[in-house]
């Protein structure tokens, strides 16, 4: 065969390069030229309003959080903090109570803001990017989307306090929900049936304690291998209605809405998210039927005694996985005799036919020792789990009868942003970045602007 060249052969016409236009595009220019006219008016704007709260601020004596006595005034010196269209600047009043030794100052809560820190909707904006692409993409995306130039480092440190907001914020409403006495929504209007999923993956962890700093041009040193142990567990949970799936193309099934928790580590801890949301959304009503899929681990099915009216599945895709394993043993690999005899099992399990199809591999006589383990082994996944295997019944309900679902929305939330490659993640770092993502992928953003920035120190 002929080689393969790179270039053309160099007769007849020569090549010709491709061209650029000499300048940008007229009308991108325009549309940066007034932002960049505007930005200064706009954050004299800003200013404006913000003296306009100061001034409000002033008219009032706040009382001690502690005795609740009247604060006495302290000083008032002058702050200072970045927003999207430049610094801000205010003379906040700090108050002191003498008694307690506490200070505050109000202007700083009423606006939500933190000297020398990004704040506001900047803040958030660059949580966002965070959110979706690994830091020093997303500071290159500030600069593109925002127009601002900020490190990698800083985007880091926006996130982490945000992302400390908001995983706090969901640590406290799952604890106020483990009390029976929290008051979640009516249970009224409750689903006949809500669907459970949980997936699991493992996260590379940092080995060293603290992050890496580069000094000067020194280079870093290179990250040691992973080893054993320096895995953690995260897991995502999945809450979706059946009612809600909706068929967008012949076999392809997409939900309206779905609730995703995750943690990393216990399988405890995750059952006790999933029930927070259960509250808040009053989907467990007295006769609503938890529809648990699981993929066979055990763990899972553990747990599931925790809801009284459950229905629990295997997912239908890992109980033929378990057929094909001995298939390809008895058959050999690629065989289309191994395809036929799986193919069949999948239909007769997907009319409810477990116990013919334990009786039919009972009454195979395998050859070899290997074959015999094999089948014995695939026969007590099947008695095991045949409770868990009406699937007829389940699709007849229209429950499903995969886990489907659960897995691409764990991908979404872990894989896509966690698991890139060489990623490796502090407990604190993966837990906050987490608790972003799904507020993002749960269409709960919005809820941002309601959080405090955590000082991180
Ligand atoms: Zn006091």
């Amino acid at each position: 065969m002929a080689q393969r060249r790179l270039s053309q052969p160099e007769t007849g016409e020569p090549p010709l390069r491709p061209r650029l236009a000499d300048q940008p595009s007229r009308f991108v220019l325009l549309e940066r030229a007034v932002e960049l006219e505007y930005r200064p008016q706009m954050l004299d704007a800003l200013q404006r309003k913000v003296d306009t709260v100061a001034e409000e601020a002033r008219a009032t004596t706040p009382e001690c959080a502690q005795c609740g006595q009247p604060m006495s005034y302290h000083d008032a010196g002058p702050v200072s903090w970045l927003a999207h269209w430049g610094r801000l600047q205010a003379f906040p009043v700090r108050y002191r109570c003498s008694l307690c030794k506490q200070e505050r100052r109000p202007l700083l809560d009423l606006l939500g803001v933190e000297p020398g820190r990004i704040c506001g909707s900047l803040a958030r904006l660059l949580g966002l990017l965070a959110a979706v692409a690994p830091y020093e993409l997303a500071a290159r995306l500030a600069q593109l989307l925002l127009g601002v130039t900020i490190s990698a480092m800083g985007v880091w440190r926006v996130a982490q306090r945000l992302g400390q907001a908001a995983a706090s914020y969901n640590e406290a409403l799952s604890q106020y929900h483990a009390d029976s006495r929290s008051e979640g929504a009516s249970v009224e209007q409750a689903p006949s049936a809500v669907i459970l999923g949980v997936d699991g993956c493992t996260l590379g962890m940092q080995v060293r304690t603290h992050r890496r700093r580069r000094v000067g041009t020194e280079l870093l040193p290179a990250l040691p291998v992973i080893e054993q142990g320096h895995f953690r567990e995260v897991k995502t949970g999945v809450l979706l209605l059946p009612s809600e799936r909706v068929e967008t193309s012949p076999g392809r099934r997409s939900v309206v809405r779905r609730v995703l928790v995750t943690c990393l580590g216990e399988a405890d801890e995750i059952f006790r998210l999933l029930y927070a949301p259960l509250r808040e959304l009053g989907w467990v009503g007295a006769h609503t039927v938890v529809v648990i899929v699981g993929d066979g681990a055990e763990w899972i099915w553990n747990r599931a005694p925790m809801f009284v009216h459950r229905c629990e599945i295997l997912d239908f895709w890992h109980a033929l996985e378990h057929a094909w394993t001995f298939a390809r043993l008895r058959y050999g690999e690629d065989s289309a005799q191994a395809d036929r005899w799986v193919h069949q099992i999948a239909e007769d399990l997907r009319a409810g036919k477990v116990p013919d199809v334990i009786a039919a591999l009972r009454r195979l006589r395998p050859k070899t020792e290997e074959l015999r383990v094999s089948l014995q082994s695939l026969i007590g996944y099947y008695t095991e789990n045949a409770g868990r295997m009406r699937f007829d019944e389940y699709l007849r309900l229209g429950y499903g009868i995969g886990s489907g679902a659960v897995e691409s929305a764990h991908k979404q939330v872990v894989h896509a942003r966690l698991r890139q490659a060489g990623m490796r993640w502090s407990e604190a770092g993966a837990r906050r970045l987490l608790a972003l993502r799904l507020l993002l992928l749960n269409g709960d953003w919005a809820l941002l602007d309601r959080m405090r920035m955590v000082s991180l120190a």
